[in-house]
């Protein structure tokens, strides 16, 4: 075994509040785990890195991700090819890596892309790219948000669920992801719009239990996000519209939120090529609803995760540094932001025994940044931060 030692940085681990100053770790270099970590003097590794008293943080989770999906189209790139949307899915890990994302979780691909890119990740084939978790195509019902273009399993009961979401597990899904609720911008399908029923998505849900996976819902109003939480989902994705009664049904259900702030602020500025100004005034209002709602549930003890819908309109591979600074406005300090994904956002991805924090026999997943990261989250926007992946310097 060979190691390398890092040394002469200030370390946020990803847990508390603080930097450790003079800081070091051993990395071993054939798995890419953490040996030993201290501050002081560090030992001599078989390499040696010095920092340069930058600052080094953990990598970060984006737990709501569409690799497949063109951020810069009207359609999303709804009509490609299974090869064209392939290819385009690989450089979209590789953009989520250099922002700075080790750690994707997807929500819904076509052609069950991302299950094929983690059989080849795994077989080695498929290198430079961020941790990925794939949950294959959603599951919808017929007309519902995402029917369409190779992207859900159309389902309109609980045994059409139930044989779906074993289809789906049996193909490698690794998180399943049902539609509570409509979306946004799309033709006859709106936030408020219940979609899959409770009894629906429950089938899904307990399926994807017995395989020790979790299940996410997409549900944006109400009372979709009600259905969501009495189908026992384990996340609950966009989650504008949340009421206290519901936030405190998360809480007691252990549910996680991922706000995905970035790409409801898309839809003001996506719309106003193709909406009246009253529309673009509603939407703008239901930014403000938003923020509204989601420190009601801060407040009352939900537990948030980092995610921002990657891939959906004027929302690129790129940005989630961005949603960084976004969250910080719900009422988080720096610190509090990062632990969304260091601690829930990996607990939610269930790798918390192996990623998410820089603790003793985790993977070395960590960026590294000229400014503190604690100090202002706008520092880990910085374009030529270093990314290192298991141990491995990526950017
Ligand atoms: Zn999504």
């Amino acid at each position: 075994m060979t190691k390398t030692v890092f040394s002469n940085f200030n370390l946020f681990d990803g847990t508390g509040d603080s930097n450790d100053k003079n800081a070091w770790f051993a990395v071993d270099d054939e798995t890419g785990k953490l040996l030993d970590r201290g501050t002081g003097t560090a030992p001599n590794g078989d390499s040696n890195v010095d920092l340069k008293s930058k600052y080094v943080m953990p990598g970060l989770f984006n737990v709501h991700c569409h690799i497949m999906s063109h951020p810069d189209t009207a359609d999303g790139g709804a009509n490609e090819s299974e090869t064209e949307a392939a290819v385009f899915s690989v450089q979209s890990l590789r953009t989520l890596l250099k922002s700075g994302v080790t750690f994707v979780r997807e929500c819904g691909t076509t052609y069950d892309l991302d299950i094929k890119l983690k059989k080849m990740m795994d077989k080695g084939t498929l290198k430079h790219v961020p941790s990925l978790l794939p949950s294959g195509m959603a599951f919808s019902m017929t007309g519902g948000h995402g029917d369409g273009y190779h992207f859900s399993y159309i389902v309109d009961s609980p045994d059409e669920m139930r044989k779906a979401v074993r289809t789906g597990l049996k193909k490698g899904a690794k998180v399943i992801k049902m539609m509570a609720t409509g979306g946004v911008m799309t033709p006859n399908d709106f936030m408020d719009d219940p979609q899959l029923s409770t009894e629906e998505m429950r089938a899904g849900v307990v399926e994807a239990h017995h395989k020790g996976l979790k299940a996410a819902a997409h549900a944006e109003g109400n009372p979709g996000i009600q259905n969501a939480l009495d189908a026992g989902m384990d996340s609950i994705e966009h989650g504008f519209y949340v009421n206290e009664q519901e936030a405190e049904q998360m809480v007691k259900q252990h549910t996680y939120l991922t706000p995905t702030l970035i790409a409801e602020l898309a839809i003001p500025k996506y719309g106003k090529k193709f909406l009246p100004d009253w529309e673009i005034k509603k939407a703008e209002d239901a930014l403000d609803d938003t923020y509204r709602n989601f420190k009601m549930a801060y407040q009352k003890g939900v537990k948030f995760t980092l995610g921002t819908d990657a891939g959906t309109p004027f929302n690129g591979f790129d940005a989630t540094p961005t949603e960084l600074e976004l969250m910080t406005k719900i009422g988080m300090s720096p610190a509090e932001v990062y632990r969304c994904s260091s601690i829930n956002s990996a607990d939610l991805c269930g790798v918390s025994d192996q990623r998410g924090t820089l603790e003793v026999g985790k993977y070395a997943d960590f960026l590294v940044l000229d400014k503190d990261p604690l100090a202002d989250v706008r520092n880990v926007s910085q374009k030529d931060k270093q990314v290192y992946l298991n141990g491995k310097r990526e950017f």
